[in-house]
């Protein structure tokens, strides 16, 4: 009995042991984001950030074990008690305990104002400790409305919809989704046949249907559709934003039924049919797609790499705590070369993915705050892209990796939030461009614009503080780099392959210049 109630004490000072102040105890991204902005910006992040941390801690993880939890699952309810259709979704009460605690912290109201990114951007990567939490998807998608209405719409539009988005009282604020993808295929939009048919008074009328539609229970649904006379292809297609109700009914739209899904199950997807549905464009019709990539799947993008990186965070601690009080053949298992060797391997990944976030964030503030430069600009196409795949994909390999050093634990649903991230992981993998899809778009920018000149520019310069070899290295890689963009037939592959080189080679240059050493040769050890 002893010898079990030994392990089950270390069992316990394991659990002891997670921060419960994650703000505080983060070694790097608060230090790099500090960093980026001036003192009286760091002060109130650091107040910001901390509360919500302790929040996360103290009651988005309870409430998500719960509300995630396969018996509590959202469900669709289609008619009312007498017979009404209201096409609703029912949530457990903790989803939306956790709903309130995410939006007090103004992640999702600092969209009111521009130059917001690294307050925004902290805040998830924090929430991301609990995977997707059932609120990193709504929180995005209206993050990405919000900010389309602000650069794009026009003034009716926007102060039709706009207002009730960034407000940090959860039950009063309106929640957003974004439906691009059809039956047909996610990742060719182009080949989108839902159809919007004018309706007079600059609204349309919306038909056909979406396949995967997440926040289902949103209050305003931004989506793509195809206008009459418009070209085939992406160009032919409009960005709308379609409330959710129309004097107090369901606007025109069937939830099919809601998706049961690998991960991000917390919060619903499901499959809509639309049938004259009314809505509004986002700008000009014409420029639909431009709206729907530059604002609205970038935003998405951005803020994946960053909830990759945040559940790379927690996967981190979780291990190296562990490693330090689980105790195989008399010693800590963290004290096996073996076991070190896949804990430095997780530090490193976490370390690059987070210096590559702190940069797109810090280009998405000047962006959105419209202090960008034209390097800025072109920098930001190309990492965005290119960071949420390699941040994605990490973010996968570095939990599972935890989950190895847990051993048969890791995989126990009620042991740790391993299994939850796991599972998350892989849908971020796919969602908002798979990497194929991510990798195509970058090779087909740089093939358009002068955006490997913005890599060897900034790259170049973050590279300069390491070793010489580094500056060697980015030229080969660049080199690559152009070939595959003159390569139409086999240069994704080598594109992609010279990004799984340059992401890594780029974070440890970004460390290198922060001033950050140790962490700069862990990664640069383990790339
Ligand atoms: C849980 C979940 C929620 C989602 N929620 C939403 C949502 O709210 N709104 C929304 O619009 N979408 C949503 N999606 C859809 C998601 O964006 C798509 O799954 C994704 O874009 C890929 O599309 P697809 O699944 O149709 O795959 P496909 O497009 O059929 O692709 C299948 C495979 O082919 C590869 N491939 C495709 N084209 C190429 C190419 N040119 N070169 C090389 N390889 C290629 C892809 O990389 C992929 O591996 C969600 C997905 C998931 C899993």
């Amino acid at each position: 009995m002893e010898v079990h109630d030994h392990a089950r004490a270390d069992l316990a000072r394991w659990r002891e042991e997670l921060p419960d102040d994650p703000w505080a105890a983060d070694e790097l991204w608060r230090p790099l984001t500090h960093a980026r902005v001036d003192a009286a910006r760091a002060a109130e992040l650091d107040r910001r950030a901390g509360d919500f941390g302790r929040r996360v801690v103290e009651v988005v993880g309870p409430a998500l074990a719960r509300a995630e939890h396969r018996h509590h699952l959202p469900r669709l309810e289609r008619y009312d008690g007498i017979g009404r259709r209201v096409e609703e979704v029912v949530f457990d009460g903790e989803y939306h305990r956790a709903g309130r605690a995410v939006w007090a912290s103004g992640l999702v109201a600092d969209s009111a104002v521009p130059g917001r990114a690294h307050e925004q951007a902290s805040l998830l990567y924090l929430l991301s400790a609990e995977g997707e939490a059932g609120h990193a998807c709504p929180a995005t998608c209206t993050i990405g409305l919000a900010r389309a209405l602000r650069r794009r719409a026009d003034e009716e539009v926007r102060e039709r919809f706009l207002g009730p988005l960034v407000v940090a009282d959860y039950d009063r604020a309106e929640r957003a989704s974004q439906f691009l993808t059809e039956v047909q295929g996610g990742s060719d939009v182009g080949a989108n046949a839902t159809r919007a048919e004018p309706a007079g008074d600059g609204v349309y009328w919306i038909s056909g249907e979406k396949w995967f539609c997440s926040v289902a229970d949103a209050d305003q649904f931004l989506l793509t559709a195809r206008v009459p006379g418009g070209p085939a292809g992406t160009r032919g297609l409009g960005c709308f934003v379609m409330p959710r109700h129309l004097d107090g009914r369901p606007n025109g739209f069937v939830l099919r039924r809601l998706k049961d899904k690998l991960g991000t199950r917390a919060m619903a997807s499901a499959e809509i049919d639309l049938d004259g549905a009314v809505a509004w464009p986002i700008g000009p019709v014409e420029e639909g797609f431009r709206t729907a990539v530059g604002v609205v799947l970038n935003t998405s993008r951005w803020m994946t790499a960053v909830g990759s990186t945040g559940m790379m965070r927690r996967a981190l601690v979780e291990a190296e705590a562990y490693a330090r009080h689980r105790r195989a053949f008399g010693r800590p298992i963290g004290a096996f070369a073996l076991v070190a060797e896949t804990l430095a391997r997780m530090r490193a990944r976490w370390a690059a993915a987070v210096a590559l976030c702190v940069e797109v964030t810090e280009l998405e503030d000047r962006i959105d705050a419209g202090r960008a430069s034209d390097l800025d600009v072109a920098w930001h196409r190309f990492c965005v892209n290119a960071v949420k795949y390699h941040a994605s994909v990490t973010a996968t390999a570095v939990v599972r990796d935890a989950i190895e050093v847990l051993g048969g634990n890791g995989t126990i649903e009620d042991f740790s939030v391993l299994p939850r991230l796991y599972r998350d992981a892989i849908v971020y993998e796919s969602w908002e461009g798979t990497h194929n899809v991510l990798v195509t778009q970058v090779l087909h920018d740089c093939a358009r614009l002068p955006l490997l000149d913005a890599v060897r520019e900034r790259v170049g310069a973050a590279v300069g503080s390491g070793p010489a070899s580094w500056g060697d290295e980015l030229t080969g890689l660049l080199d690559r780099a152009k070939r595959a963009v003159d390569d139409p037939e086999n240069g994704p592959v080598e594109l992609r392959r010279v990004l799984d080189a340059l992401l890594p080679l780029t974070g440890a240059g970004l460390l290198a210049e922060a001033g950050c050493g140790d962490e700069a040769a862990l990664v640069d050890e383990y790339r």
